[in-house]
Protein backbone atom coordinates (compact mmCIF):
# COMPACT_ATOMS: atom_id res chain seq x y z
CA UNK A 1 0.00 0.00 0.00
CA UNK A 2 1.82 3.08 -1.43
CA UNK A 3 2.43 5.33 1.94
CA UNK A 4 3.98 8.65 2.68
CA UNK A 5 6.79 9.01 0.27
CA UNK A 6 5.91 6.41 -2.52
CA UNK A 7 2.81 9.01 -3.09
CA UNK A 8 5.21 11.91 -3.00
CA UNK A 9 7.14 10.09 -5.26
CA UNK A 10 4.00 9.77 -7.66
CA UNK A 11 2.93 12.88 -7.65
CA UNK A 12 6.64 14.43 -8.13
CA UNK A 13 6.11 12.45 -11.37
CA UNK A 14 2.78 13.36 -12.22
CA UNK A 15 3.16 17.30 -11.51
CA UNK A 16 5.45 18.30 -14.45
CA UNK A 17 3.32 16.05 -16.66
CA UNK A 18 -0.37 17.40 -15.47
CA UNK A 19 0.62 20.80 -14.17
CA UNK A 20 -0.79 23.30 -17.18
CA UNK A 21 -2.58 20.39 -19.30
CA UNK A 22 -5.95 20.13 -19.80
CA UNK A 23 -8.09 16.74 -19.22
CA UNK A 24 -8.96 16.69 -22.99
CA UNK A 25 -10.96 13.58 -22.34
CA UNK A 26 -12.09 11.33 -19.11
CA UNK A 27 -13.16 7.65 -19.23
CA UNK A 28 -13.99 6.22 -15.47
CA UNK A 29 -14.40 2.29 -16.19
CA UNK A 30 -14.93 1.08 -12.89
CA UNK A 31 -18.30 2.13 -10.84
CA UNK A 32 -16.49 1.39 -7.53
CA UNK A 33 -13.81 4.09 -7.99
CA UNK A 34 -16.23 7.14 -7.96
CA UNK A 35 -18.85 5.53 -5.56
CA UNK A 36 -21.59 7.06 -4.66
CA UNK A 37 -21.63 8.92 -7.68
CA UNK A 38 -21.97 8.30 -11.08
CA UNK A 39 -18.54 7.98 -12.80
CA UNK A 40 -20.25 9.18 -15.86
CA UNK A 41 -20.73 12.89 -13.83
CA UNK A 42 -17.33 12.72 -12.23
CA UNK A 43 -15.84 12.26 -15.74
CA UNK A 44 -17.89 15.34 -17.01
CA UNK A 45 -17.21 17.25 -14.09
CA UNK A 46 -13.65 16.68 -15.00
CA UNK A 47 -13.31 16.85 -18.60
CA UNK A 48 -11.97 20.27 -19.98
CA UNK A 49 -10.86 21.21 -16.89
CA UNK A 50 -6.93 22.20 -16.80
CA UNK A 51 -4.99 21.14 -13.44
CA UNK A 52 -2.85 23.90 -12.27
CA UNK A 53 -1.49 21.76 -9.29
CA UNK A 54 -0.56 18.73 -8.23
CA UNK A 55 -0.08 18.48 -4.78
CA UNK A 56 -0.46 15.52 -2.02
CA UNK A 57 -2.19 15.97 1.78
CA UNK A 58 -1.27 12.37 3.57
CA UNK A 59 -1.65 9.90 1.57
CA UNK A 60 -3.83 11.89 -1.02
CA UNK A 61 -2.84 13.40 -4.13
CA UNK A 62 -4.46 16.39 -4.92
CA UNK A 63 -4.79 17.73 -8.34
CA UNK A 64 -5.89 21.43 -8.21
CA UNK A 65 -8.35 22.38 -11.11
CA UNK A 66 -8.34 25.86 -12.82
CA UNK A 67 -12.13 26.02 -12.06
CA UNK A 68 -11.39 25.73 -8.50
CA UNK A 69 -12.18 22.37 -6.53
CA UNK A 70 -9.97 19.59 -6.98
CA UNK A 71 -9.62 15.68 -7.56
CA UNK A 72 -8.71 13.88 -5.28
CA UNK A 73 -7.48 10.81 -5.49
CA UNK A 74 -7.00 7.87 -3.01
CA UNK A 75 -4.26 5.08 -4.28
CA UNK A 76 -5.59 2.16 -0.86
CA UNK A 77 -4.13 -0.73 -1.96
CA UNK A 78 -2.46 -1.08 -5.64
CA UNK A 79 -4.18 2.39 -7.37
CA UNK A 80 -1.25 3.21 -9.69
CA UNK A 81 -0.43 5.86 -12.62
CA UNK A 82 0.84 5.33 -16.19
CA UNK A 83 1.70 6.62 -19.51
CA UNK A 84 1.96 3.57 -20.74
CA UNK A 85 -1.51 1.20 -21.56
CA UNK A 86 -1.49 -1.64 -19.17
CA UNK A 87 -3.92 -4.59 -17.12
CA UNK A 88 -6.57 -3.32 -14.77
CA UNK A 89 -7.40 -0.46 -15.56
CA UNK A 90 -9.96 1.46 -13.87
CA UNK A 91 -9.81 5.17 -15.40
CA UNK A 92 -8.25 7.08 -18.77
CA UNK A 93 -7.41 10.45 -19.15
CA UNK A 94 -6.39 12.00 -22.30
CA UNK A 95 -4.49 15.14 -22.04
CA UNK A 96 -4.37 18.17 -24.31
CA UNK A 97 -0.94 17.00 -25.76
CA UNK A 98 -2.25 13.75 -26.98
CA UNK A 99 -0.33 11.93 -23.57
CA UNK A 100 -3.13 9.10 -21.87
CA UNK A 101 -2.71 8.87 -18.31
CA UNK A 102 -3.82 5.48 -16.96
CA UNK A 103 -4.80 4.65 -13.82
CA UNK A 104 -4.55 1.24 -13.01
CA UNK A 105 -5.90 -0.52 -9.70
CA UNK A 106 -6.27 -4.42 -9.30
CA UNK A 107 -7.53 -4.75 -6.08
CA UNK A 108 -10.29 -2.05 -6.75
CA UNK A 109 -10.21 -0.15 -3.25
CA UNK A 110 -8.58 3.31 -4.79
CA UNK A 111 -11.18 6.07 -5.37
CA UNK A 112 -11.76 9.52 -7.47
CA UNK A 113 -13.42 12.13 -5.76
CA UNK A 114 -14.00 15.57 -6.89
CA UNK A 115 -14.72 18.19 -4.51
CA UNK A 116 -15.67 22.12 -4.90
CA UNK A 117 -12.93 24.84 -3.32
CA UNK A 118 -15.19 25.20 -0.13
CA UNK A 119 -14.92 21.86 0.65
CA UNK A 120 -11.81 20.73 -0.34
CA UNK A 121 -9.94 22.00 2.91
CA UNK A 122 -12.32 20.23 5.71
CA UNK A 123 -12.79 17.21 3.98
CA UNK A 124 -8.98 16.91 3.99
CA UNK A 125 -7.96 18.16 7.66
CA UNK A 126 -10.97 15.94 8.91
CA UNK A 127 -9.03 12.93 7.16
CA UNK A 128 -5.16 14.11 8.34
CA UNK A 129 -3.40 15.57 11.03
CA UNK A 130 -0.61 17.38 9.87
CA UNK A 131 1.75 16.68 7.52
CA UNK A 132 4.63 14.85 9.62
CA UNK A 133 7.58 17.02 7.24
CA UNK A 134 5.44 20.44 8.33
CA UNK A 135 5.98 22.10 10.83
CA UNK A 136 2.95 21.80 12.78
CA UNK A 137 4.00 18.19 13.43
CA UNK A 138 5.22 19.00 17.21
CA UNK A 139 6.83 16.87 19.79
CA UNK A 140 3.76 18.78 22.07
CA UNK A 141 1.51 17.90 19.45
CA UNK A 142 1.98 14.11 18.71
CA UNK A 143 2.54 13.88 22.89
CA UNK A 144 -1.06 15.12 23.14
CA UNK A 145 -2.50 12.68 20.86
CA UNK A 146 -0.53 9.88 22.26
CA UNK A 147 -1.51 10.94 26.09
CA UNK A 148 -5.08 10.14 24.96
CA UNK A 149 -4.63 6.76 23.74
CA UNK A 150 -3.92 3.20 25.75
CA UNK A 151 -4.14 1.36 22.33
CA UNK A 152 -0.55 -0.50 21.41
CA UNK A 153 2.04 2.66 19.95
CA UNK A 154 1.85 0.90 16.69
CA UNK A 155 -2.11 1.15 15.88
CA UNK A 156 -2.48 4.71 17.15
CA UNK A 157 0.62 5.59 14.52
CA UNK A 158 -1.32 3.87 11.86
CA UNK A 159 -4.79 6.82 12.38
CA UNK A 160 -4.32 9.41 9.78
CA UNK A 161 -5.61 12.10 12.08
CA UNK A 162 -2.63 11.64 14.36
CA UNK A 163 0.12 11.05 11.55
CA UNK A 164 -0.74 11.88 8.24
CA UNK A 165 0.62 9.77 5.43
CA UNK A 166 1.93 6.83 7.87
CA UNK A 167 1.40 3.23 7.15
CA UNK A 168 2.52 -0.10 7.77
CA UNK A 169 5.75 0.20 6.36
CA UNK A 170 7.11 3.62 7.95
CA UNK A 171 5.75 2.77 10.53
CA UNK A 172 7.45 -0.42 11.85
CA UNK A 173 10.60 1.54 10.47
CA UNK A 174 9.81 4.77 12.88
CA UNK A 175 9.76 2.66 15.78
CA UNK A 176 13.07 0.83 15.39
CA UNK A 177 14.54 4.17 14.24
CA UNK A 178 12.93 5.16 18.02
CA UNK A 179 13.83 2.00 20.01
CA UNK A 180 10.47 1.80 20.98
CA UNK A 181 7.92 -1.31 21.01
CA UNK A 182 5.08 -1.01 18.99
CA UNK A 183 3.22 -2.82 21.81
CA UNK A 184 3.75 0.13 24.42
CA UNK A 185 0.39 1.52 25.30
CA UNK A 186 0.60 4.85 23.56
CA UNK A 187 -0.04 6.93 27.13
CA UNK A 188 2.74 5.19 28.84
CA UNK A 189 5.54 7.27 26.74
CA UNK A 190 7.82 10.30 28.51
CA UNK A 191 8.65 13.79 27.13
CA UNK A 192 11.66 12.31 25.75
CA UNK A 193 10.36 9.26 23.71
CA UNK A 194 8.10 11.17 22.13
CA UNK A 195 10.61 13.77 20.96
CA UNK A 196 12.44 10.57 19.91
CA UNK A 197 9.49 9.09 18.03
CA UNK A 198 8.75 12.53 16.54
CA UNK A 199 12.55 12.69 15.11
CA UNK A 200 12.15 9.10 13.77
CA UNK A 201 8.76 9.01 12.29
CA UNK A 202 10.42 12.44 9.88
CA UNK A 203 13.82 10.16 9.32
CA UNK A 204 11.85 7.21 7.80
CA UNK A 205 9.88 9.08 5.69
CA UNK A 206 12.53 11.20 4.30
CA UNK A 207 14.66 7.95 3.94
CA UNK A 208 11.26 6.82 1.74
CA UNK A 209 10.98 9.68 -0.31
CA UNK A 210 14.73 10.25 -1.06
CA UNK A 211 14.74 6.39 -2.56
CA UNK A 212 11.75 7.45 -4.17
CA UNK A 213 9.84 5.00 -2.28
CA UNK A 214 9.58 1.69 -2.27
CA UNK A 215 8.09 -1.25 -4.75
CA UNK A 216 6.60 -4.26 -3.32
CA UNK A 217 5.03 -6.61 -5.06
CA UNK A 218 3.15 -4.46 -7.89
CA UNK A 219 3.84 -0.57 -6.71
CA UNK A 220 5.50 1.19 -9.59
CA UNK A 221 5.99 4.69 -10.56
CA UNK A 222 4.58 6.69 -12.75
CA UNK A 223 7.42 5.90 -15.06
CA UNK A 224 6.91 2.04 -14.61
CA UNK A 225 10.20 2.46 -12.77
CA UNK A 226 10.37 1.12 -9.59
CA UNK A 227 11.51 2.74 -5.98
CA UNK A 228 14.27 1.05 -4.06
CA UNK A 229 13.55 1.89 -0.22
CA UNK A 230 12.31 -1.96 0.24
CA UNK A 231 15.68 -2.43 0.22
CA UNK A 232 16.95 0.00 3.14
CA UNK A 233 14.11 -1.81 5.34
CA UNK A 234 15.63 -2.00 8.71
CA UNK A 235 13.23 -4.39 10.21
CA UNK A 236 9.44 -4.25 7.79
CA UNK A 237 9.38 -7.40 6.27
CA UNK A 238 12.70 -8.97 7.88
CA UNK A 239 11.47 -11.28 10.18
CA UNK A 240 14.34 -13.68 11.43
CA UNK A 241 17.30 -11.55 9.95
CA UNK A 242 19.57 -9.80 12.35
CA UNK A 243 19.02 -6.11 13.37
CA UNK A 244 21.07 -3.90 11.82
CA UNK A 245 22.00 -2.25 15.19
CA UNK A 246 22.23 -5.49 17.74
CA UNK A 247 22.11 -8.63 15.19
CA UNK A 248 18.89 -9.33 17.63
CA UNK A 249 16.36 -11.79 15.07
CA UNK A 250 13.98 -9.61 14.31
CA UNK A 251 10.80 -10.80 15.20
CA UNK A 252 7.54 -10.64 13.27
CA UNK A 253 3.77 -10.26 15.40
CA UNK A 254 0.72 -8.52 14.95
CA UNK A 255 -0.55 -5.03 16.02
CA UNK A 256 -4.64 -4.07 15.25
CA UNK A 257 -4.35 -7.05 12.62
CA UNK A 258 -1.54 -5.58 10.88
CA UNK A 259 2.21 -7.90 10.14
CA UNK A 260 5.11 -5.99 13.04
CA UNK A 261 8.65 -6.10 12.43
CA UNK A 262 10.61 -5.26 15.51
CA UNK A 263 13.95 -6.03 17.71
CA UNK A 264 12.78 -7.13 20.79
CA UNK A 265 15.96 -6.30 22.52
CA UNK A 266 16.24 -2.51 20.60
CA UNK A 267 12.82 -2.02 21.52
CA UNK A 268 12.08 -3.60 24.55
CA UNK A 269 8.17 -3.77 25.70
CA UNK A 270 8.93 -2.09 28.97
CA UNK A 271 10.68 1.12 29.96
CA UNK A 272 14.40 0.66 30.22
CA UNK A 273 15.70 1.53 33.75
CA UNK A 274 17.34 5.14 33.68
CA UNK A 275 15.31 5.75 31.29
CA UNK A 276 11.94 7.13 33.89
CA UNK A 277 9.62 9.61 32.55
CA UNK A 278 11.25 13.01 33.38
CA UNK A 279 9.97 14.82 36.48
CA UNK A 280 7.96 17.56 36.08
CA UNK A 281 9.96 20.48 35.65
CA UNK A 282 9.13 23.03 38.89
CA UNK A 283 8.44 26.38 38.50
CA UNK A 284 11.48 28.84 39.86
CA UNK A 285 10.80 29.93 42.68
CA UNK A 286 10.47 33.76 42.92
CA UNK A 287 12.47 35.98 44.92
CA UNK A 288 9.89 37.41 47.65
CA UNK A 289 10.17 40.90 47.34
ZN1 LIG B 1 18.26 -4.58 17.83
Amino acid sequence: MPELPEVETIRGQLAPRLEGRKLARVEILDLRLTRPYDPREVAGELEGERVVAVDRRGKYLVLRLEGGGALLVHLRMTGAFGFEPTSHERAVVELEDGSRLAYRDVRRFGTWLVVDDDELEPYLAGKNGPEPLGARFTTAWLADRLAARRAPLKAVLLDQRVVAGLGNIYADEALWRARLSPLRPANTLGQDEVARLRRAIRAALRAGIDRQGSTLRDFAKPDGSRGSMQDEFRVYGRGGEPCPRCRTPIEKTRVGGRGTWYCSRCQPEQRQPGQRRPEPRRQPERPVR
